[in-house]
């Protein structure tokens, strides 16, 4: 059975020896052309052409009123807490399965990550485990929401669309008004995904982007801000580069601004990657009916959109049987050079957030020991 999956995918992907990645880069468009022009114009720092580009290409694509191009996702998600107004000592929901980046960020405000569950089907954030969470521990005071047993305030929730998968953040969105909790989506892995026909990262106050080089387009390193909140757009732009005033040759700084501009030089590569999205998701959700196919008929999950989702499919995943299972099948695919990897370890039990506040986590537990990502790269003819 293993060697007939490993022969499948060496299939699909036109590769019969050598490694397959998990996700690898695909610069077929003009990234070396918009690159060698930011040399040849000097610009290849802070300021430039393609940064504004990008930016406007960004609100394009995902229909936010407004986005702030910043070095990678990790950094977007920081400044989107900090503009969500969350404080140092304040609680923020987030999920379990996730990139430790999510509750990272969450730490750089100082305040504390609070885990809620996911669906098994979404794989990100449960809507009706979230209910279910709050109906228990939170109170509204002031029309604002503590968490009654640590009485801290829970000032964010971040729910993560897991490997390109819209999950059912219009019912999160709802639940979160309902207790007044500003909603900030983690979309680093979901460019190019929609739900009920709106774009990820744009349902909530705020939401971030990531360009890393995994991810379904890269510009080396990079990240943007959605917002449709004008007032939080100029000041996400003023605090991310390093909040000088403007002034044709003063430098005054009016607050304690951060470096988190994306330099031009990968805009450039960022524009370039762009165009090429729509094409790029497309090529993936053709790859993911094809190993829907071929795992159905095998008898294996494999992890498909939910009803009223368009996902880009940024990492295709099959569920395994048992924890076993997945290590057996783990180690004999990357043995024969084809690259597979396991969810990561749920970031509940990492050493630096084992203590924090937690619902019952049994699903995310579940899918942990039996996710199993496959190659999802961009196929090109060969
Ligand atoms: C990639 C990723 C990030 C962070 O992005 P970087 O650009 O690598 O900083 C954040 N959250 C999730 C879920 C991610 O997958």
């Amino acid at each position: 059975m293993y060697n007939e999956i490993i022969g499948f995918i060496r299939e699909t992907f036109h590769t019969p020896e050598g490694f397959i990645p998990l996700h690898e880069p695909r610069f077929t468009g003009n990234e070396r052309k918009y690159v060698l022009d930011t040399i040849d114009s000097t610009f290849v720092s802070s300021v430039g052409a393609y940064v504004t580009r990008f930016e406007e290409m960004v609100t394009e694509i995902t229909g936010a009123k407004h986005a702030i191009a910043v070095v990678n996702g990790t950094c977007a998600l920081h400044m989107a807490i900090l503009l969500a107004g969350v404080e140092p000592g304040d609680e923020v929901i987030t999920q379990p399965l996730t990139f430790a980046a999510t509750a990272n960020a969450i730490r750089h405000a100082y305040a504390t990550p609070h885990f809620v569950d996911v669906d098994e089907d979404t794989m990100g954030m449960s809507p009706e485990r979230l209910q279910r969470h709050l109906s228990a521990i939170a109170v509204l005071r002031d029309g604002r929401c503590y968490n009654k047993s640590t009485g801290k305030r829970i000032a964010a929730c971040i729910p993560m669309h897991t490997f390109g998968l819209p999950l059912r953040i219009d019912e999160i969105a709802a639940i979160c008004e309902k207790y007044n909790i500003p909603l900030v989506e983690d979309a680093a892995e979901s460019l190019g995904s929609f739900y009920k026909g709106k774009h990820t990262g744009t349902f909530g106050v705020l939401g971030t982007l990531s360009f890393n080089g995994n991810k379904t387009v890269t510009c080396g390193g990079g990240g943007a801000i959605l917002t449709n909140d004008g007032d939080l757009a100029r000041k996400a732009k003023h605090l991310t580069t390093t909040a000088k005033l403007p002034h044709p040759w003063a430098f005054v700084h009016d607050e304690v601004g951060y470096n988190y501009r994306m330099p031009n030089l990968n805009a450039a590569l960022a524009c370039a990657q762009l165009e090429q999205l729509s094409g790029f998701v497309e090529n993936k959700r053709e790859l993911a009916l094809i190993y829907k196919d071929f795992f159905q008929s095998k008898g294996i999950p494999f992890v498909s959109e939910i009803e009223g989702a368009s996902a880009n499919y940024w990492l295709m995943t099959i569920l395994l049987r048992d924890q076993t299972q997945r290590d057996d099948f783990l180690s004999f695919s990357n043995e024969r050079k084809v690259m597979t990897r396991p969810a990561w370890q749920l970031v509940n039990t990492l050493p630096m957030y084992k203590d924090c506040p937690a619902g019952d986590l049994s699903s995310a537990r579940r899918l942990a020991d039996r996710i199993v990502n496959i190659p999802s790269s961009v196929r090109i003819k060969k």
